[in-house]
């Protein structure tokens, strides 16, 4: 049964990457631009959840929050831009259960929701963990565990993204270029080099005979590809 979202946010690029963000991830979501159509929203459609901005046009996220714990104990995540303002959401008992600070990541929004929820609804909400695999490999994504040919590896993070990426996209080529971006980013000081040396890393900790890998392969002039 999908989770129903309620995010009420003024900050209409805010609200949509969260709403979109929360899509991908499973999640219904309705979004309320100001506090009286939030308010209003949490009363008539009864979310699971809902995401509470702060600082709003109108009824501010004190007002609304406060408003909706006369009726309902639904779990709410409050927003704000100023972390200083965050020991008086939890501590003037407005009811709030948590809090989030902008800027945050999809991963951070999510993850507190689930902890939200798993508190709120202890029983109802099940989490399948997201699991890599390939032949004699397991990565637990959900856990950050990597199992190799029934062994615990431990990876440092570059490795485990390197990891993953190869992983995902097993059987196809990754050109150097896109490694690089994808797990370095735009970090300026990469050496290239910096790329060759993490795969022979990879390679000593997943590889039966790291001189002759059979899972990460070398596509000469090109990059690397799991093999498939
Ligand atoms: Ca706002």
């Amino acid at each position: 049964m999908p989770v129903n979202v309620l995010i009420i946010e003024d900050e209409k690029a805010i609200a949509e990457g969260l709403a979109y963000a929360l899509r991908k991830d499973d999640f219904q979501v309705e979004m309320a631009l100001d506090g009286n159509t939030g308010l209003d929203l949490a009363r008539r459609s009864h979310p699971d959840i809902i995401l509470l901005d702060l600082m709003l046009p109108g009824l501010s996220g004190w007002e609304v929050c406060r408003a909706i714990r006369r009726t309902s104990s639904v779990p709410i995540i409050m927003i704000t831009a100023r972390a200083d303002e965050m020991d008086r959401v939890l501590g003037l008992e407005l009811g709030a259960d948590d809090y989030i600070v902008k800027p945050f990541s999809r991963r951070e929004v999510t993850a507190r929701i689930r902890a939200v929820l798993r508190r709120a609804y202890p029983s109802s909400v099940q989490e399948t963990d997201e699991i890599l695999k390939s032949d004699g490999i397991e990565m637990n994504i959900s856990r950050h565990e990597l199992m190799v040919d029934g062994a615990a590896v431990s990876l440092t993070p570059k490795e485990w993204d390197l990891l993953q990426i190869l992983l995902r996209n097993k059987g196809r080529v990754l050109t150097r270029d896109l490694l690089l971006d994808r797990v370095w980013g735009d970090d300026s000081f990469m050496d290239r080099g910096t790329l060759d040396v993490h795969i022979r890393w990879l390679r000593q900790k997943i590889e039966a005979d790291p001189g002759t890998p059979r899972r990460i392969l070398t596509v000469r002039g090109v990059g690397y590809k799991f093999s498939d």
